[in-house]
């Protein structure tokens, strides 16, 4: 494949941290390869085409960002439309809007107004003033009926732990709003890549050298061979060989099927908070990106444990334990010469895909 020191860079992973850095590199007249162990590029934020459906195949995701220059820089790769996240929740027979917002507690405590509304999570609210986990935290945001309707059996099936042993942080960056507005997001910019999010990918990394189905690990002492400069965007814990542990992540199964339906629920996410269904949701793809079909394809997602290896990482699990845990493994990090680790995986970090964007173009500042 390559003689000893061909490329400038070695890229591990297709993910948008690899194929920001691929493209800034190369178009600075550096000579890079990029590999990634999957059959497919994008990591996670790849879709499909199935007859004209673009299929979040790992997740659905959401572009939105309130930065006009990484708003400007992703769209040299894609256009976008304009879709907003406006979330539904489903109990039984009975639909909710999310995230809570007027409209949300005019159908739980009957608020005609702001003012009701407030009322009703006082007089709902147990007198919470300190919570000290998640279940009183909800409480007090929202009181104790929207709180057991919406949030509590989601949060566990999510969670795979009760409410009560969670940190009330995770429930903080909720939008809680007094207008009847169900916008998920608050940012300027918010949309989908018209055509799906591997045409971004495409674009990104077109002109240079990649190899998918290649795993660096396996082949770790050929790679490490071929170029001046690596940069991993993979799993930390997975590149020490677990020398302090795993690292937790929280996992999702997705169950894809294809129905001989136009229109099976009319929007693109529907939650399901009830403790009786094993999902949490299920996705109608076409609504992101509307195409006129006579099927559609939905996938329900299943919440799973997590298994280092055996399961994708998705979420990692940033409580005080696997954080003190990862500082040791980027000690071992920054000891390494001409290795960058960067991403999701490597830095053990939830990020957005705007913030994943705008660190990897900060940080070939730093090679350039
Ligand atoms: P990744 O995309 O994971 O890329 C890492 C790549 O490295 C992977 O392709 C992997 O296969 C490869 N790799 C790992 N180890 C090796 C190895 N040994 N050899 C070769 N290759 C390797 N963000 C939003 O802004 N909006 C959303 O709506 C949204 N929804 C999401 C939903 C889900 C379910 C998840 C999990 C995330 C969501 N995100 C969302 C976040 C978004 O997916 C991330 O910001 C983005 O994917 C991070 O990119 P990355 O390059 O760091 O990681």
């Amino acid at each position: 494949m390559a003689n000893n020191m061909e490329y400038d860079y070695l890229i591990v992973g297709a993910g948008f941290f690899g194929s920001v850095c691929a493209r800034e590199l190369t178009d600075s007249g550096k000579k890079c390869l990029v590999i990634d162990r999957r059959s497919h590029l994008g990591g996670n934020c790849y879709t499909s085409n199935k007859g004209g459906i673009h299929v979040h195949e790992f997740g659905c995701h959401i572009f939105h960002t309130s930065n006009e220059e990484l708003w400007a820089y992703v769209n040299r790769f894609a256009e976008f439309n304009n879709f907003k996240y406006h979330g539904v929740a489903r109990v039984d027979n009975e639909f909710y809007s999310l995230p809570f917002n007027m409209w949300t507690f005019q159908q739980v405590y009957g608020s005609r107004n702001p003012v009701e509304a407030r009322e009703a999570i006082r007089n709902h609210g147990e007198g919470i003033e300190e919570p000290r986990n998640l279940e009183e935290q909800a409480i007090m945001m929202v009181g104790r009926p929207v709180y057991e309707k919406l949030i509590k059996w989601y949060t566990e099936k999510q969670w795979g732990r009760p409410a009560t042993e969670l940190p009330k942080e995770i429930i903080q960056r909720l939008p809680i709003r007094f207008t009847f507005d169900s916008n998920y997001f608050n940012d300027v910019y918010q949309g989908i890549p018209i055509g799906g999010y591997t045409s971004i990918f495409d674009k990104l990394l077109s002109g240079v050298e990649v190899k998918t189905s290649v795993d660096y690990k396996a082949n770790k002492a050929f790679f490490d061979g071929v170029a001046k400069h690596t940069i991993y965007t993979g799993a930390i814990d997975e590149f020490f060989d677990y020398k302090y542990g795993e690292l937790e992540y929280k996992t999702t199964r997705f169950f894809h099927k294809m129905m001989d339906t136009r229109d099976a629920q009319g929007a693109a996410v529907i939650n399901y908070p009830s403790r009786d269904v094993e999902y949490t949701r299920i996705i109608e793809h076409k609504h992101f990106d509307w195409v006129e079909t006579d099927f559609t394809i939905l996938t329900q997602e299943y919440p799973e444990r997590y298994v280092a290896g055996k399961t994708e990482p998705y979420y990692p699990v940033n409580d005080a334990q696997n954080n003190a845990k990862y500082l040791l493994y980027k000690e071992l990090a920054d000891g390494l010469h001409n290795m960058s680790f960067g991403g999701r995986l490597a830095e053990y970090k939830y990020y957005d895909m705007d913030d994943v964007i705008g660190s990897a173009l900060n940080f070939v500042k730093t090679l350039k």
